[in-house]
């Protein structure tokens, strides 16, 4: 049996898992002031309420990690950067190997091992939400990268003017500062008047056929086909994975995806890549970190 353990940022969820499938789960919330250390405390008590000699333990954060474990930086949990999150947890956890990850990265694992991976050797796996990462898996081998980078799939620049909109990330005229949640939200403020704290309302105004909800998508499908034509030309993937908040209305953006893709790679088979969504979907975090300590 392996443990994964996926760390939102401001959750821990934790997860027995055995031929790919989670056979139990447990999960903690960590207060918004959370130190480091105490968040690896509630990851390695979370652990340990799931069995209480764990053998090995996988764990996907939200930011980058080196070779060793160590993470460069959490963009949204301060006081991270520089921490051997593998070397603290083994620690509270009885000198048990860890092995830690990005986690889309993680999920990207998770899904070439029991998701579209089993048919379709490379693939982009796009995770969307209020940031827009992704992890890559070339030939059925994850490339985590050399320094843990590799798949910064929302920071592909799309538009070099100097008005192009800024991205979280101090970047102006990136992938996510078009398809990101703030950005979508933001439009659908401007072009509705209504501001929804998340995507659902603007997919249901583009199903009942509204100029603002079919706008925002259409744009959204544009920038996302605009970064994976680049993806693309470098790359000549099998798959592009879709998974996270927006997933579920991939429908809606899809033939703008498609139609940037044959607009902008420079071949035609470049262009029809299958475009699809999870088939693990919220599992695939879980999954892939439990696999994570078996590579
Ligand atoms: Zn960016």
């Amino acid at each position: 049996m392996l443990i994964g353990v996926d760390f939102g940022g401001t959750h821990v969820k934790a997860g027995a898992v055995e031929g790919g499938e989670v056979l139990r789960s447990t999960s903690a919330a960590t207060g918004s002031s959370a130190s480091p250390d105490d968040v690896l405390d509630l990851i390695a008590s979370t652990v340990l309420r799931l069995t209480p000699e764990p053998e090995a333990v996988g764990v996907a954060i939200p930011g980058e990690v080196d070779a060793e474990g160590r993470c460069w930086r959490l963009t949204n949990v301060p006081g991270f950067a520089g921490v051997h999150v593998a070397a603290e947890l083994s620690r509270r956890l009885g000198g048990c190997p860890i092995a830690v990850e990005n986690d889309a990265t993680s999920a990207a694992l998770g899904e070439r091992l029991y998701g579209h991976g089993r048919e379709h050797p490379s693939f982009l796996m796009v995770t969307l939400g209020t940031g827009i990462g992704a992890g890559l898996v070339l030939g059925h081998m994850l490339y985590p990268g050399a320094n843990g980078f590799a798949g910064e799939f929302g920071h592909l620049n799309i538009d070099r003017s100097p008005d192009a909109p800024l991205c979280a990330c101090g970047q102006r005229g990136c992938v996510e500062a078009f398809a990101g949640t703030k950005a979508l939200v933001r439009r659908f403020k401007e072009l509705a008047g209504s501001e929804p704290n998340e995507v659902l309302p603007i997919a249901e105004s583009a199903r009942r056929g509204e100029a603002a909800g079919l706008t925002i998508f259409s744009a959204m499908g544009d920038a996302l086909g605009r970064g994976l034509s680049a993806v693309q030309n470098l790359l000549d993937l099998n798959a592009i994975v879709f998974t996270g908040g927006i997933s579920g209305s991939l429908d809606l953006a899809e033939p703008h995806i498609r139609s940037a893709l044959r607009a902008h790679t420079f071949a035609p088979p470049l262009a029809e890549v299958p475009l699809l969504a999870s088939e693990l979907g919220e599992r695939a975090g879980i999954i892939g970190a439990a696999y994570l300590t078996t590579l």
